[in-house]
């Protein structure tokens, strides 16, 4: 299972129940009752309650007879239902395009829509709103829920505490949202949302850091299956961190922050100036990178590092050397390094991941919102 640590699970046995039996089973996992039982640890009562429970809201269904030999009486498998539910994806990290889907119970993208965003005007929460009624249209399936991600600062309401990209602060979007569909909402920060696609789709693990290098350079961070969100909602935020007091002036007006050094313009105006210096440039890039999250990843005994952007950049020349500097930081006789890897997902990464997250957040809550 993964979640947001933002507040804690209500101590509610059906809500967990839910959510166990559904994270057993998603995304394409096919289980009898009494293997979901042994696994959860629930009495044969209370797992024949409990999925009951969940085929009659449609999250679930009965998929065929366990045809696998052995003793007693064979079972019917059971499985994740994916024609009924669906939940809708708003993707506005992209820069020239809005994004949005309608998405299976298993975070299989059904439909798609997109909107051009005029640079000039920027994207307000009409706009959002507009492209949600857009996939309302084109379904007649239940929606259970809407999931909105952007870069930038999100939280625990869901309101947009800053988007420098959108030019938002304080935008209640999650309340509004709520407000105009009466469906449960959640907004979230995009690069986390990329996180939860590599950990269920790519390569990403329980224990992972995802880094995203793109017009400035983020992070998200996932520790034993739990997503941090830091006291002020910002954990990852570490472009403007200072690695570097006598380096290159900033946008922000300091010198030497991450993003002067790694952010994908600067990384590529410099291959530009230079071309016959392309692999040293990566290389020296990726060492930086390496050697700025040593720490972290010591610190935190990571499984594994992802790094999303574009392809001219994180290649192995760039991957390589963030290896070695790791390697010479970290690595010892107890420690191995982080495995390292590029995010394979494409521009779909924050769409489905938020799906996914979406999916996850409302699926214990379906009688509390069909009732609604
Ligand atoms: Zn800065």
């Amino acid at each position: 299972m993964i979640t947001t640590a933002s507040k804690a699970t209500p101590s509610d046995i059906r809500i967990n129940n839910i959510k166990s039996v559904f994270n057993r089973l998603f995304p394409d996992v096919a289980m009898s009752r009494s293997q979901l039982g042994k696994e959860i640890g629930l009495s044969r009562m209370a797992i024949s309650d409990v999925t009951a429970e969940m085929i009659e809201h449609h999250i679930i269904r009965e998929v065929g007879i366990d045809n696998r030999t052995g003793r007693g009486k064979r079972s019917m498998l059971l499985t994740i239902e994916t024609a009924f539910w669906r939940v809708i994806s708003i993707d506005i990290s992209q820069k020239f395009i809005l994004k949005g889907a309608l998405v299976d119970l298993c975070g299989r993208i059904v439909e798609r829509v997109e909107a051009p965003i005029d640079t000039e005007k920027g994207i307000s929460p009409e706009d959002v709103c507009a492209l949600i009624h857009r996939l309302m249209k084109i379904t007649h399936a239940q929606i259970l829920g809407i999931g909105i991600t952007l870069p930038g600062i999100v939280d625990d309401n869901g309101e947009v505490v800053r988007a420098v990209h959108l030019d938002w602060s304080h935008v209640p979007l999650q309340q509004e949202i709520e407000a105009k569909f009466h469906l449960p909402t959640q907004v979230t920060n995009a690069t986390r949302m990329a996180l939860v696609a590599e950990r269920f789709f790519g390569e990403g693990s329980a224990n992972s850091l995802l880094i995203r290098i793109g017009q400035g350079v983020g992070a998200a961070l996932c520790i034993n299956d739990v997503i941090v969100n830091g006291q002020s909602f910002i954990a990852g935020e570490i472009g403007h961190i200072i690695v570097d007091p006598n380096g290159p002036l900033c946008a922000c007006g300091r010198k030497g922050c991450l993003e002067t050094f790694l952010s994908a313009p600067r990384i590529l105006s410099q291959i530009e100036q230079t071309p016959q210096r392309r692999t040293q440039i990566l290389s020296e890039s990726g060492q930086i990178l390496g050697r700025v999250l040593a720490i972290s990843a010591g610190l935190l005994d990571l499984n594994d590092i992802s790094v999303y952007g574009p392809p001219e950049i994180v290649g192995e020349a760039f991957l390589g050397s963030m290896r070695e500097e790791l390697t010479t930081n970290i690595a010892s006789e107890y420690r191995k390094i982080p495995y390292l890897h590029r995010c394979q997902q494409g521009e779909d990464l924050a769409l489905r991941g938020q799906a996914v997250h979406a999916i996850q957040s409302f699926v214990a809550f379906i009688r509390e919102s069909t009732n609604a």
